[in-house]
């Protein structure tokens, strides 16, 4: 490795990257690549919006161009009113000629004289004022009467008044909106100079990677990032030049990526940046310039392997795959360079304090970005964890925004208050929110809220972790599904004094397997067991300590550990694909996801699913329109397969 942190390309020393901290690795990159704007371009008002001026503009005319009457009336010289008033109108005769917008006015007001003006007008030469019509009466046929005083200057609004002519208009730097536009317009500016938008290639790599609209292959996995990215890029005003993504392939990754690096500014490639087998993006990017990598490996959490080049001058980026990892990098570090070269001042953040309630793991030596979602508690703003590691993108859709865990802290103890960066401009909370645990029939039912003009926010957090924050006072509904083994009743007993509970409703569960499967077609669940049980090549697919759904397998299974027992996953959609996909071929998991991917299906127990609320709640009034709208909701939820009791 070089002096300033440069991995040379050989294998060898490839393994012993050195990974820096966040600042580090903020400035190392900056020292390389001394980002500033590209250059201006003059482009035409239409094409202006969101655009940054690269100098000041200068008003070429004065604004308005000439003397004119900011009313209707006449235009007089004031000297001849000092005496008038109401009791004592003062007579003056008018000049044969009327003056409206557009008007040039060729009468002299002479003394004892007035002419008639529009608002807008001109003021002709002689006039110091106008007097509203208002204050007047006509007399004779060519005279009026003026019943009150005018002071010079009264009703005129003067040449240069509103801009003069070489005032600066707009300032450097100023991001073009329509009232920027319209100053513009009103000088007569048909365009202006504004910073060259940086042109940012976006290549995602990966064999696996399918682009959105195409049928998703076996193991395939849609590109988001590129979209993402593109995206982010529109909004920090840059030009996205974004194609489909590339495959591991050495040959057609260097070709691809040297052919985007020759056509734009700067490039970001997401994926391919960890040491497995088919990670050659950083390999690639080492060549493509001096003085190439200066940096591969951040400490942090998610976007670890982040890589930044700096290659003839142009930045060239390499993204970490999972989605939320190159959201992180990219907003964190490689967004406000960009913006830098694309003129714009740097992103206005906002923070709010917010205590989190829950104990929150983070990994020692890098700093951890934890996404939240926000609710008002009883002491304050509250923030829930939301994330579900560097691969989810759902989470951002959950987050609000997001705190960071320091490299020197192994985890946050719950009851901590920290400093949360919003991702929304805005921070507006929901009047009804639900945590718990999920169900397409809950999305249903809120849909419906929603429809109905009613904001609503569900975060789940799992049944135990909804009742929790239910308790804490941080939503209004918690819905749960918790069966008590002993009694074989459902959530009554999980809830607290304070608590009561509204029913939901009834979900079937059963044991789900492949069409045509023999082992299990047309048998009872506890023969279809005994079957799988006596076939040593039966996998089957389990689900996590505490799921009610486990609470039946372990009943069925009656103290038998057969193969798939370990493979515990966290919800009945992971079971159905396990067992659609042939990684298991049986579980028990709800009717509906049996139904959505195709499986059969043979009925086992109904699982109760129902709401816990606090008996005093905080939106009394929410909560009746939720009561009642599961009333409203039962044809809907009764063709989903959901019984309501
Ligand atoms: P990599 O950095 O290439 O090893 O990728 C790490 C993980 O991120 C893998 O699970 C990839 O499938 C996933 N990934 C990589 N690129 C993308 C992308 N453009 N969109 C969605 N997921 C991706
Ligand atoms: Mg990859």
């Amino acid at each position: 490795m070089t002096a300033d942190n440069r991995p040379s390309s050989s294998p060898e020393q490839e393994q012993f990257l050195r990974v820096l901290s966040r600042e580090e690795a903020i400035a190392a990159f900056r020292r390389a690549l001394k980002p500033k704007p590209l250059g201006a371009e003059e482009v035409m008002l239409k094409d202006l919006l969101g655009r940054v001026l690269a100098a000041d503009v200068m008003a070429p005319v004065d604004t308005p161009p000439f003397d004119r009457s900011v009313v209707d009336g006449f235009a007089v010289r004031s000297d001849d009113l000092q005496q008038a008033s109401q009791s004592a109108p003062t007579r003056l005769t008018l000049n044969p000629e009327t003056i409206a917008c557009g008007t040039v006015p060729e009468i002299t007001v002479k003394p004892q004289t007035a002419t008639y003006v529009a608002t807008g007008g001109p003021v002709p030469r002689g006039a110091d004022a106008v007097v509203m019509i208002e204050h007047t009466n006509p007399v004779e046929s060519n005279a009026i009467a003026v019943d009150r005083a005018v002071s010079p200057g009264q009703n005129i609004a003067f040449a240069g008044s509103d801009i003069a002519r070489g005032q600066i208009l707009l300032h450097k730097g100023a991001v073009i909106g329509a009232l920027e536009i319209g100053m513009l317009a009103a000088v007569g500016k048909a365009s202006a100079k504004v910073w060259r938008k940086p042109r940012v290639a976006v290549l995602s790599t990966g064999s696996e990677l399918v682009e959105p609209g195409a049928p998703l292959a076996p193991a395939g996995i849609y590109d988001s990032n590129g979209p993402i990215i593109a995206a982010a890029l529109e909004e920090n005003n840059c030009m996205a030049l974004r194609q489909p993504a590339l495959p591991d392939d050495a040959a057609q990754l260097a070709q691809a990526v040297r052919a985007a690096f020759d056509a734009s500014d700067a490039v970001i490639l997401s994926g391919g940046t960890s040491k497995g087998a088919g990670d050659l993006t950083y390999r690639i990017v080492a060549q493509l310039g001096k003085p190439g990598i200066i940096v591969h490996g951040v400490a942090l959490k998610p976007g670890k392997p982040l890589c930044l080049a700096v290659c003839d001058g142009k930045p060239v980026v390499v993204l970490p795959g999972f989605p939320t990892s190159a959201m992180f990098t990219f907003h964190d570090i490689v967004a406000p360079i960009l913006r830098i070269m694309a003129g714009l001042p740097a992103r206005q953040e906002s923070d709010v304090e917010a205590l989190v309630p829950v104990r929150v793991a983070s990994e020692l030596g890098r700093a951890e970005f934890v996404m939240v979602g926000l609710s008002q508690g009883p002491q304050g703003i509250v923030a829930h964890p939301v994330g579900k590691g560097s691969g989810a993108v759902t989470a951002f859709s959950q987050a609000d925004g997001f705190f960071a865990i320091g490299p020197m802290s192994d985890s946050l103890a719950a009851g901590s208050t920290v400093t949360v960066r919003l991702l929304t401009n805005r921070l507006r909370f929901p009047e009804l929110v639900i945590m718990g645990s999920h169900c397409v029939g809950l999305d249903a039912v809120v849909s419906m809220l929603i429809e109905q003009g009613m904001s609503v926010r569900i975060l789940a957090l799992g049944s135990l972790g909804g009742l929790a924050a239910l308790k804490r006072g941080e939503c209004d509904i918690a819905p749960i599904h918790l069966l008590e083994p002993e009694t074989n009743v459902y959530n009554l007993s999980f809830l607290s004094e304070d608590m009561r509970l509204i029913e939901g409703w009834r979900r079937m569960q059963g044991l789900m397997f492949r069409p045509g499967d023999k082992r299990f077609e047309g048998k009872t669940p506890e023969q279809a067991v005994a079957a799988a049980l006596a076939d040593p090549d039966c996998i089957m697919v389990n689900r996590n300590q505490g799921a009610g759904t486990r609470v039946l397998i372990d009943r069925l299974l009656d103290g038998a550990r057969p193969p798939g027992y370990w493979n515990q996953p966290r919800s009945h959609n992971a079971v159905a694909a396990s067992v659609a996909q042939r990684r298991a071929d049986w579980g028990v998991a709800i009717k509906q996801v049996a139904d959505e991917l195709q499986l059969s299906f043979t009925p086992l127990a109904e699982e109760h699913y129902d709401f816990a609320v606090r008996k005093g709640p905080r939106n009394a009034q929410a909560l009746a329109t939720f009561e009642a709208m599961l009333s409203k909701a039962e044809p809907r939820l009764e063709a989903m397969g959901f019984r309501r009791q």
